[in-house]
């Protein structure tokens, strides 16, 4: 093998690392975008998560349900616990609606529904989609 070809090989192998350390950067990159993208999604739900467990838990908040305890920490078990609720819930009303309401609509929606005593039909709706 004559020099120039030894070249052009050690140049295409220098070329072929380079591009696997831009591709392995830029999959960190991607990796670390979709867990904001996702965080952000779901702090969204925190209001709704938030209004549903005031309202609806039912357990004792001195040994049986964690929430206070657990403060503003949404990674916490009960936290989670209700985003999910909350999540499934607003799937489930998404699902029926022809308008396709935002968070805050559902949020407003469900206040005044609780605000006019109509806790326990929400109550049984909730317990339909958080299945
Ligand atoms: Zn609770």
């Amino acid at each position: 093998m004559s020099e120039s070809l030894g070249n052009i090989v050690d140049a295409k192998i220098k070329y072929r690392d380079d591009l696997q350390k831009i591709v392995t950067q830029l999959n960190g990159e991607i990796d670390y975008a979709e867990k904001q993208k996702r965080s952000a999604e779901r702090e969204r739900i925190y209001p709704l998560a938030e209004l549903l467990h005031d309202v609806f838990c039912r357990y004792d908040h001195g040994d049986q349900c964690g929430w206070g305890y657990e403060g503003n920490n949404w990674d916490a078990a009960e936290h989670v616990r209700w985003v999910d609720i909350a999540e499934r819930l607003l799937e489930g009303i998404k699902r029926i609606q022809y308008d396709k309401p935002t968070e805050s609509d559902i949020i407003g929606a469900l206040k005044f529904a609780i605000d006019n005593k109509q806790k326990m039909a929400l109550l049984d709706t909730i317990k339909t989609f958080a299945k």
